[in-house]
């Protein structure tokens, strides 16, 4: 999960959206203010909506459920962290929290052909009919023998993954037994999912499975990612990325003996630098990073081969675009600069790019009315929604054109993608946090 810009930005991006759909990448030429009345207006029906919702006895139960449940809402996300999960070694942890949700007595309890595990939770109206999905990622970004033991000092969690994303999967549990114990029966089926390969190297594959091939793939109407711990954040900006790995070969040969003939490493020395001065806007926002390097035969060896991984993001397609074409003129440049500086005699530089990961761009409408009912949901708590764009599980759904929004589980949190990564687990915060996805869950769902 990645943090992004905020309201402005995506604000305008889902107007954009709005006047021109799947234009993401145009520039504002629109009136910015064309959708601001109808907008306004559902956001009214949404606090009305939302109030309701936290108002009924209902959700009163099932929030005195969970205020009574932190303990062991903190007791599984401690459990579950302590399983690794890195990308595509997810399967303990996924087999772990089937075998909760079994115990929880939801329906259909199961792990697809992709690792995705998901119980449904029924509702009253008919088999089959359009479903809510609530869903958290089981994968972290830490390799295979990373330390995931958990640190306790006072109310806070330190580990690797505990607040992105394994507290979520933790506070979906909590709301299973909440609605359970206050006996709340949604309309629509909730269908609770702990996906796989939300991380870098997974490229959504989790959620490529159940919107694509899924046996709910048709059914679902509504879409919650819970990712990362902010309860103010309303994400239905999807940020989209293009992510590669640049092989440079040439002839290898002896340091001393063979010096002067052309070294890949040169050229990938002079991507790094020439793409580090590329120039993004800051609006839309548009990154891109030089970020793991291998290869090399021996420190006494002109390397054959040499590899570089990049990533590029953006609020916009067209951005996306314009820093990818960038991109490979420069690598282009740097192997011609590199056959030109040096003996080509044995061979010259060539470069291999393989696209390694690629995640759509766009965004839910912001009149929306999943956007809409979760904004007035944050309201509701108290907090002030941030609207924004990331990179999420809802890239997916968003680029089908299938409402969703990203969440967080609440309490504060910090440091994620780092070792020292951590959550607070204060009961009042997290509860106030848990409130907005429940009750956004409830208002989607219909009670
Ligand atoms: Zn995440």
């Amino acid at each position: 999960m990645l943090r992004a810009s905020r309201l402005a930005i995506a604000a305008a991006l889902a107007l954009m959206l709005a006047a021109d759909a799947g234009a993401a990448s145009k520039p504002a030429d629109k009136p910015m203010t064309a959708d601001r009345p109808m907008a306004a207006g559902k956001a009214m029906q949404a606090d009305r909506t939302v109030q309701a919702v936290r108002a009924s006895a209902g959700f009163k139960a099932a929030l005195a459920a969970l205020e009574k449940d932190q303990d062991r809402i903190t007791a599984e996300t401690i459990e579950l962290t302590e399983i690794p999960a890195p990308p595509f070694k997810e399967k303990a942890k996924g087999l772990a929290y089937m075998a909760k949700l079994k115990a929880l007595g939801l329906d259909d309890v199961e792990m697809d052909a992709e690792g995705n595990v998901m119980g449904l939770r029924r509702g009253t109206g008919p088999a089959g009919a359009p479903l809510v999905v609530i869903a958290a990622h089981q994968d972290t970004v830490f390799p295979e023998g990373t330390n995931v033991k958990v640190r306790r000092e006072g109310t806070k969690l330190y580990a690797p993954g505990v607040g992105d994303d394994t507290r979520s999967l933790a506070v979906l549990l909590g709301y299973v037994r909440a609605l359970d114990a206050a006996k709340v029966r949604t309309k629509k089926d909730i269908l609770f999912v702990a996906d796989v390969g939300e991380e870098g190297p997974g490229d959504l594959r989790g959620m490529r499975y159940l919107f694509g091939k899924g046996k709910y793939k048709d059914r679902i109407a509504a879409f919650f990612s819970m990712d990362g711990t902010g309860a103010d954040r309303v994400t239905y900006g999807a940020v989209g990325s293009r992510r590669y790995r640049v092989t440079f070969k040439g002839p290898g040969g002896h340091s001393y003996g063979a010096f002067g003939l052309v070294n890949p490493m040169a050229a990938m020395g002079t991507t790094v630098v020439e793409m580090n001065r590329i120039k993004v806007p800051s609006q839309p926002k548009t990154t891109y990073m030089t970020s793991v390097v291998g290869g090399g035969t021996s420190v006494n060896s002109i390397p054959d081969s040499i590899w570089l991984e990049v990533d590029m993001r953006s609020e916009s397609a067209e951005e996306l675009a314009k820093v990818d074409r960038r991109f490979q003129e420069i690598v282009k440049a740097a192997v011609d600069a590199e056959n030109a500086a040096r003996s080509t005699r044995a061979g010259k530089i060539t470069a291999e790019l393989k696209l390694i990961g690629e995640r759509p761009t766009g965004a839910t409408r912001e009149d929306a009315e999943i956007v809409q009912v979760t904004a007035a949901a944050v309201k509701a708590a108290g907090l002030t929604p941030v609207l924004g764009a990331s990179s999420t599980d809802s890239n997916i759904p968003i680029s089908l054109g299938i409402p969703a929004v990203t969440i967080g589980s609440g309490g504060e949190g910090g440091r994620a993608h780092a070792v020292d990564e951590w959550i607070d687990v204060a009961p009042a915060e997290a509860l106030k946090g848990q409130g907005v996805g429940l009750s956004a869950l409830l208002a989607m769902a219909g009670t």
